[in-house]
């Protein structure tokens, strides 16, 4: 029998039931559909927003089809994280088409927008917003971020800080974030610092060797008063390339929760098996002994997953984006999302073949990776037409 068949029967089965229970939180967010299956997942309010939210949230970025977003919204999870840049837009506009004529208040949707520093940032910045918001067919959205950040000069870089202060001025958008997956715990402490910003997404993972940092700087978040998402928290879905040792899940899950200043997490589950398998894990936070022992085994192997410690980037003689090449390379070989890792590539504006110039690779990789080999793997994606992708 096809499982996907048989938990959207559920999931409609539960929606149904439900139907008259729609629970209200103090916030005024409305929980969608399923008033019994929120009430058994675990609620932490995100910061100084105020809102009430599971700890279980909807990373939207791999999945295409409404229906898996639709299971979600019924289930009771109600934060939706996209991107201006995921799917070249299709994620938004499958999020817009979605929650067209639903009660706006029973969601929270979350967009980023990334755009590099110089000339003109602020203008492209708010143009990629406002193609977002027609994506997403909204005046507004609860959660803007400044995506993709590494450094505090990014944080704090004023012509885009200015420009997402006015657009929360303005209504068009309610709370400011910066997104990072690379030096976390300096741009959570700069966010923190400039003052202008409500919710920190972060990179937070059983696998990261600067945990320790991270989570100073999250409980230092949390005690201003920002609100702390976590991603990356499956560190690429295998631990190798091969797919031989997968991550456990739900001990993944649960190992983010269990600290407490994170306050939700975005897995991006892209079907009915993988959302009750999280919400599994959100019912039941607490790990068993084997979610304890698979975290024993596999926490500090660092699989498919950069640790963004950019300790390569100086070693290269070209200067290479690596730390993001080894992310679409995980987005790739870990999640199976070659056009994610296309679209990431394609962002870096790389030239043919950047590794031409060396005989050898000039690089160690804090993580033991072998740059050269993975890279010159990844690269040849670029030039896959979309239409050999999913
Ligand atoms: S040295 Fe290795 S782990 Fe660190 S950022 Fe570079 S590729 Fe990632
Ligand atoms: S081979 Fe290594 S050192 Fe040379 S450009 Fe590639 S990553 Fe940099």
């Amino acid at each position: 029998m096809n499982l996907n068949l048989v938990n959207r029967r559920k999931f409609i089965r539960l929606s149904a039931a439900a139907g008259a229970a729609i629970a209200v939180n103090p916030t005024g967010i409305q929980a969608a559909g399923n008033g019994t299956r929120k009430a058994e997942i675990p609620e932490r309010v995100l910061g100084k927003t105020n809102i009430k939210v599971p700890i279980l949230s909807m990373g939207v970025m791999r999945a295409d089809n409404q229906a898996v977003v639709r299971a979600a919204y019924n289930s009771g999870i109600f934060l939706f994280d996209t991107a201006h840049g995921y799917q070249n837009g299709k994620n938004e506009e499958m999020l817009g088409e979605f929650f067209k004529g639903k009660k706006r208040e029973s969601f929270i949707l979350a967009t980023k927008v990334k755009e590099n520093q110089g000339n003109a940032a602020a203008s492209r910045f708010i143009e990629k917003f406002e193609i977002s918001m027609k994506r997403l067919k909204m005046d507004y959205v609860e959660i803007l971020y400044y995506h993709a950040l590494s450094r505090p000069e990014e944080v704090n870089f004023s012509p885009v800080v200015e420009a997402m202060v006015k657009l929360k001025k303005d209504g068009r958008v309610k709370y400011l974030g910066v997104s990072t997956h690379s030096n976390e715990p300096d741009v959570i402490n700069a966010a923190i610092d400039n003052g202008n910003y409500d919710v920190v997404l972060t990179s937070c993972n059983f696998t990261q060797s600067h945990r320790a940092e991270l989570n100073k700087a999250l409980e230092r978040a949390v005690n201003a008063g920002l609100g702390t998402v976590a991603m990356k928290t499956m560190a690429g879905g295998y631990l190798d390339k091969e797919h031989t040792r997968k991550v456990n899940v739900k001990a993944a899950l649960k190992w983010a929760w269990q600290n407490p200043h994170i306050h939700t997490a975005i897995p991006g589950f892209t079907s009915f098996a993988e959302l009750e398998e999280c919400l599994d894990a959100a019912a039941h936070p607490e790990l068993s002994e084997e979610e304890k022992a698979f975290l024993a085994s596999a926490s500090c192997k660092h699989g498919l997953y950069c640790q963004g410690c950019k300790s390569c980037i100086a070693q290269c003689p070209e200067n290479l984006p690596i730390p993001d090449m080894m992310r679409a390379y995980m987005y790739n070989y870990g999640y199976k999302s070659p056009m994610l890792a296309k679209d990431t590539l394609l962002e870096l504006n790389l030239q043919d073949n950047p590794c031409r110039k060396c005989v050898s690779c000039k690089v160690t990789c804090a993580s033991g990776f072998r740059i050269a080999e993975k890279i010159s793997d990844i690269t040849r994606l670029q030039y896959v037409p979309d239409d050999f992708l999913v």
